[in-house]
């Protein structure tokens, strides 16, 4: 198994690394050297007899099966190792009283009625109490192997405005070969989000506060990152969404959610997805290429709504920062989403040329535009129905009374971005055919919104209780790209 670029320029010398690259040559790194994004040059195919075998399977071994089609450089041992380390109930305990722990991601019927099933299935029991954990817990044990074995160290280096962040943090904390650098802006988290990661006193996480906004840390984490010399010399990685191995890693749980939600391979069913990065269902679209009878794939947005005006109209316009909303779904607030690149590599039948041209056309003109009317990039939009693509918006005060309804009618809260995704999902059941709503985080994660619509906390889960009273670990700084290298290089000592 070898990975493309989306953006491979095939008539560059055959040197050029992103032309043969193996999972473990990808695993460290992000974008290809040509600035696009990684796949694999085919997708492996699942079998029926696949498929019936894998029912049986506890969580980490569907994830070896899955895994090792991809991995393939990689001994199945040591990713059975791997896989069996992470997929455990002890670091997926963060499960309801009625949910079994075990089963890792647990489906829930909400509602059947004339034909018509809405379920849910749990993928915020981890850690920090959100989806990011699923792929980032296994990712964390990988870069460990993967550093172990060349005798290398890595030291992640990134802007947080809350999930990403921690879920990175939890999985580094104490992996030998890794430190992670995470800027945060100072007193504008959540007291729940700061004590999550504040919290944490392993000496190789490193949290900084920075004296500014979300946009200053990021602006900082860009100056570093155009600074190749100091990025080569102290090893500075990331692990945001492109990464492939979270794409990977996040597939296992379609699998696992078909499986559990029907009895043969010839039933069908559709999941939708909270998504702002794209990055959540692109892993499902991974899937159904894979072969997994999956119908429909419903993208479900927040106000920024950049993916839904997509999958409405063909059209992909980018979002100024002034243009994207602060919302009561945070995770989901984007103003571009770094993975779709993923899938309109596919949509344009994996033409790099046109991948080229097309995210050229964002740089220069903020978007483009697959509808096929007169003036338009291209006529590709018609195809995406083929990839089984849907989509919706929910905004604030529909996540508010979504919250209500679910506590009503089923008995169980919800978070703000599961929120938004059952609010689309209702809009597309379809008799015969089970729908699975991702549940990205625990409400506990944005109790303000629980208040606002229940007039009550979220429950905390089990050791969470006092988070807010633990000591803290950070360091306070000014938005100084300066200070935040002498800062780094006195830390990695490189
Ligand atoms: C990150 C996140 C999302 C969005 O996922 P993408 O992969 O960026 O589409 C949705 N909900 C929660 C709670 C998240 O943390």
């Amino acid at each position: 198994m070898h990975y493309v670029s989306t953006r491979a320029d095939a008539s560059a010398p055959s040197s050029d690394s992103s032309s043969a690259a193996q999972f473990s040559d990808i695993l460290l790194g992000g974008l290809a050297p040509d600035g696009g994004l990684y796949l694999p040059a085919e997708y492996p195919q699942v079998t029926g007899a696949e498929l019936d075998a894998w029912r049986k399977l506890s969580y980490a071994d569907l994830a070896i099966e899955v895994l090792k089609k991809f991995a393939t450089d990689i001994p199945e041992a040591d990713l059975a190792a791997l896989a069996r380390r992470t997929y455990t109930p002890e670091v997926y305990r963060n499960a309801r009283p009625d949910e079994s722990a075990a089963a890792i991601t647990p489906l829930r019927t909400l509602e059947e009625e004339g034909g018509k099933k809405l379920v849910l299935q749990a993928l915020s029991n981890g850690p920090t109490l959100a989806f990011k954990d699923m792929a980032m817990q296994l990712l964390g044990n990988l870069f460990e192997y993967a550093l172990a074995k060349q005798d290398a160290q890595l030291n992640i280096f990134g802007a947080t405005s809350g999930d990403t962040g921690s879920a990175a943090e939890y999985a580094m904390r104490g992996k030998r070969g890794v430190r992670v650098f995470m800027l945060s802006p100072h007193k504008k988290m959540s007291a729940f989000q700061t004590a999550q990661m504040f919290s944490l006193q392993d000496p190789n996480i490193f949290n900084i506060a920075v004296e500014g906004v979300f946009d200053d840390c990021q602006d900082m984490v860009k100056a570093v990152s155009n600074d190749l010399e100091f990025k080569a010399r102290h090893k500075i990685g990331t692990v945001n969404s492109i990464n492939w191995a979270r794409v990977v890693a996040q597939a296992v749980y379609y699998f696992r959610g078909y499986l559990a939600a029907t009895t043969s391979n010839d039933q069908k069913v559709s999941f939708t997805v909270p998504s702002g990065n794209f990055g959540n269902i692109c892993a499902g679209h991974i899937a159904r290429m894979m072969g997994l009878p999956i119908d429909k794939l419903v993208v479900a947005t927040n106000e920024n709504d950049v993916l839904d005006e997509f999958f409405r109209t063909g059209v992909y316009r980018v979002r100024k920062s002034a243009e994207t909303h602060h919302t009561s779904s945070p995770s989901m607030d984007i103003s571009k989403a770094s993975n779709f690149e993923r899938f309109v590599y596919d949509l344009v039948g994996r033409d790099p040329a046109r991948v080229r041209a097309l995210f050229a056309k964002v740089e220069t003109d903020g978007g483009f535009d697959l509808s096929g009317q007169p003036g338009s990039d291209g006529d590709e939009f018609a195809k995406a129905a083929q990839y089984g693509f849907k989509s919706g918006k929910s905004t604030h005060a529909e996540r508010v009374q979504t919250i209500r309804d679910v506590a009503d009618d089923y008995g169980i809260v919800i978070d703000t971005h599961t929120a938004d995704g059952i609010k689309v999902a209702k809009e597309h059941l379809e008799e015969g055919v089970p729908m699975i709503v991702l549940e990205t985080a625990l409400a506990a994660k944005f109790n303000e919104t629980i208040l606002e619509a229940l007039g009550e906390d979220a429950e905390r889960p089990a050791g969470f209780e006092d988070i807010e009273a633990l000591p803290q670990k950070f360091t306070v700084m000014p938005p100084d790209v300066d200070k935040v290298k002498a800062y780094i290089a006195a830390n990695t000592g490189l």
